[in-house]
């Protein structure tokens, strides 16, 4: 599978001609409670990203960018050591300047692969300033969402057991091989804020607002949710699902010409 900074400039032209889809998986590094490594989104968000490109090489053109490793989290997260926290308005325009210089070179179809919750709103205003800027519609994937339909079927966890270090991480950790120490993960920290508009977490149900309720229930550990009944065995049906949904979702957008009316 092609990455992007292995090749040399002649060879990403050739790319650049053939109309190749480039994916940048886009992660963050921040505390994720006493069981999962700061790196977990990061390693999440590349290698969905990674395995979908495998499987859709033989079809299309298709590059992998080294994955983005720091980026925006609340304040809330910042009470544990280990978390990066780079503004947002510095990651709006650390993220515009990446994928400008793709359309500056010639690339069309330009997608994110985003691991990390406290990033899509920023990477939805980046995407209204390229198209307004180039003329150029990118995709911004949520490698959350793309799992989705396994989680909501397969989940042992309550509402409010897979946000931050719960479930749903852990047991993508636990199938990819990452460093987790289940002995020191434990459910004190599951998020019991829940209403008919905030029911729970991001697979629970949709809200029908923003509002950051982590400032409602104090995590003692710097996890939100519930990591003991997560597996490596749940991990594979989350990842096979996100992977075939994301090459499902990006052989539409390659195949689909979108521009601005001239
Ligand atoms: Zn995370």
């Amino acid at each position: 599978m092609p990455l992007f900074g292995e090749l040399t400039s002649p060879e990403i032209a050739q790319f650049m001609e053939r109309n190749a889809l480039v994916l940048l998986p886009i992660g963050q590094t921040e505390e994720h409670g006493n069981h999962l490594p700061l790196n977990a989104d990061t390693v999440i968000a590349q290698s969905i990203t990674r395995a979908a490109a495998e499987q859709l090489e033989d079809e299309l053109p298709v590059l992998v960018m080294d994955a983005i490793w720091a980026g925006y989290s609340g304040v809330e997260v910042a009470k544990w050591p280990g978390t990066i926290r780079v503004r947002t308005r510095v990651m709006a325009d650390y993220f515009f300047d990446i994928i400008h210089s793709l359309t500056e070179m010639g690339f069309r179809k330009i997608a994110t692969v985003n691991g990390h919750g406290h990033h899509p709103a920023i990477l939805e205003l980046v995407a209204r300033e390229i198209a307004d800027a180039t003329g150029v519609y990118i995709a911004c994937v949520e490698a959350a969402k793309m799992a989705a339909p396994a989680v909501i079927e397969g989940r042992k966890s309550e509402p409010g057991g897979c946000i931050h270090g719960g479930e749903f991480e852990t047991s993508l950790l636990l199938y990819l091989g990452a460093r987790v120490q289940m002995d020191k993960a434990h459910s004190d920290d599951v998020f019991t804020y829940h209403s008919s508009n905030f029911p729970g977490d991001g697979f629970a149900g949709s809200k029908a607002a923003f509002w950051s309720t982590w400032g409602i229930q104090r995590s003692e550990t710097g996890i939100y949710g519930d990591p003991t009944v997560a597996s490596a065995e749940f991990g594979e049906k989350i990842f096979t699902t996100a992977v075939a949904n994301l090459c499902d979702f990006l052989r539409e957008f390659h195949s689909t010409e979108a521009t601005c009316w001239d």
